[in-house]
């Protein structure tokens, strides 16, 4: 086994390096840079949208539609395996307390890179210009354009809707992934009670569990072809020039901040918490981790995350079954690291002065938009919009004549390089994840005697 992942480790990683030569060398063209924004993205479509499109359909779309039924698959074999609905509510708790206080440190880093290391000084007038027509075709594209949708009380809401939907069907159809997950719990609670009535129907779950399993192991062999699509693309339609200036300063604090949180906090509470080694649990990880990076979705990257945590990371069924699906939706330590570090760089840009009341609001909202992100690509840019909301809103609290950030050249501002931030930081939001699993392992280990027991 350990010398498969060696071996697919090694591809995966030449699908890397090959994606990055292919998008830079190939892909790119400089002379894009001087064409005017909106014509820019047209070309950078025509030149790179294939190699996308490929990435898709070899990887991602396989990879989403394993992902629904292994969610519930997998968290009601997680749920029915606890036995105990009293121990399900102290690992759920747990769980989400770790999440919670994670994503929360994670923020707070980011604000405090923010605010002592200005990536938003010297942004040049030519580039806030240029900004604003990319910003508004985005939103537009994305039907973002009125951000009266996207304020606190409605994130909040849209959570709560989320967690308990009124409709099954509708919640598989529209892909609400944290629908699913609590319907799921709920029925698996269900089951427990039902206790040997509702043994067939855990068996059945069972027997599809191991199919869905055996076809993520025959997918991991098509990742580093798919890892390669995908890298080229982002690569070819970013251009590596993007990376140097005030955009680089910016990108290279956001990857200091990911680095810290990936290679010391997780691996300190890992190391304190779980017991075990982390660099070696991360080393064990490897396949989810560059899954996440070249796909840059928690929710594709799933059932490989499943797979290397019970697989060889040493992490329970149980504990991966629930931890995991949740974490994939609800804990974001990569992303609400990032967007602190995003907005505090557009205010910053702008020339606006941020103090310590907006620094708190950006830490309480960041949470919330990183909890609300959807784990798809570019999901958390679409909740930064939330916080923004939040910080312009304290400032015309403190002095009513301030004007509200501009939203369209904000968001304009951190695309050219979003792709390969959302990249590093969906890999960091899968390390979480997988440290969380790993520490609940420890409260949840496989106990198959214990299983029997519940439904005797
Ligand atoms: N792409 C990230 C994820 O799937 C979310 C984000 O955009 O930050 O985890």
């Amino acid at each position: 086994m350990q010398r498969k992942a060696n071996i697919l480790t090694v591809l995966i990683l030449a699908g890397v390096v090959l994606g990055v030569l292919i998008g830079h060398f190939i892909l790119w063209d400089p002379g894009l840079m001087l064409l005017d924004p909106a014509e820019r993205s047209e070309r950078i479509q025509q030149n790179t949208g294939w190699w996308h499109a490929a990435g898709d359909f070899i990887l991602m779309r396989p990879l989403k539609l394993i992902a629904m039924p292994l969610i519930f698959t997998s968290v009601l074999i997680g749920v029915t395996g606890v036995g105990d609905p009293k121990r399900l509510g102290v690992l759920g708790g747990a769980t989400l307390v770790f999440y919670l206080a994670t994503m929360i440190f994670a923020v707070t880093l980011g604000v405090t890179l923010g605010a002592t290391l200005k990536p938003g000084d010297g942004v040049s007038e030519d580039l806030r210009a240029a900004a604003a027509t990319v910003g508004e075709q985005h939103l537009g594209q994305r039907g973002l354009d009125d951000p009266g949708q996207q304020d606190l009380g409605s994130a909040w809401r849209q959570i709560l809707e989320l967690m308990i939907p009124d409709n099954f069907v509708g919640a598989i159809v529209n892909e609400h992934f944290l629908s699913i997950i609590t319907v799921t719990i709920v029925m698996g609670i269900g089951l427990l009670i039902a206790g040997p009535r509702g043994r067939p129907f855990i068996a059945v779950v069972e027997s599809l569990h191991e199919a869905l399993m055996i076809l993520v192991r025959a997918l991991l062999w098509i990742m580093p072809l798919g890892v390669m699509f995908l890298v080229a693309w982002s690569v070819g339609s970013m251009g590596l020039a993007n990376l140097a200036g005030a955009l680089g300063k910016y990108a290279g604090i956001v990857a200091l901040g990911l680095g810290i949180h990936m290679f010391v906090t997780l691996p300190l509470v890992l190391w304190l918490v779980g017991r075990v080694n982390p660099y070696k649990y991360m080393w064990q990880m490897r396949p989810a981790l560059f899954t996440a990076f070249g796909t840059a979705s928690s929710m594709a990257t799933l059932p490989v995350t499943i797979e290397s945590a019970t697989n060889l990371g040493g992490c329970s069924k149980r504990s991966a079954g629930i931890v995991l699906p949740l974490g994939a939706t609800v804990n974001m330590d990569g992303t609400a690291l990032y967007q602190g570090i995003a907005v505090i760089f557009m205010f910053q840009a702008f020339g606006y002065d941020l103090h310590f009341a907006q620094y708190l609001a950006i830490v309480l909202t960041a949470t919330l938009a990183a909890v609300g992100a959807a784990g798809i690509p570019a999901g958390g840019l679409v909740t930064t919009i939330i916080i923004i909301s939040a910080v312009n809103s304290t400032l015309a609290a403190g002095d009513p004549t301030i004007p509200a950030l501009p939203l369209a050249a904000a968001i304009g501002l951190i695309l050219p390089v979003d792709r390969i931030l959302d990249m590093c930081r969906t890999s960091v939001n899968i390390w979480g994840d997988a440290t969380g699993a790993r520490i609940i392992t420890r409260l949840a280990p496989d106990d198959v005697e214990e299983k029997e027991k519940a439904f005797s």
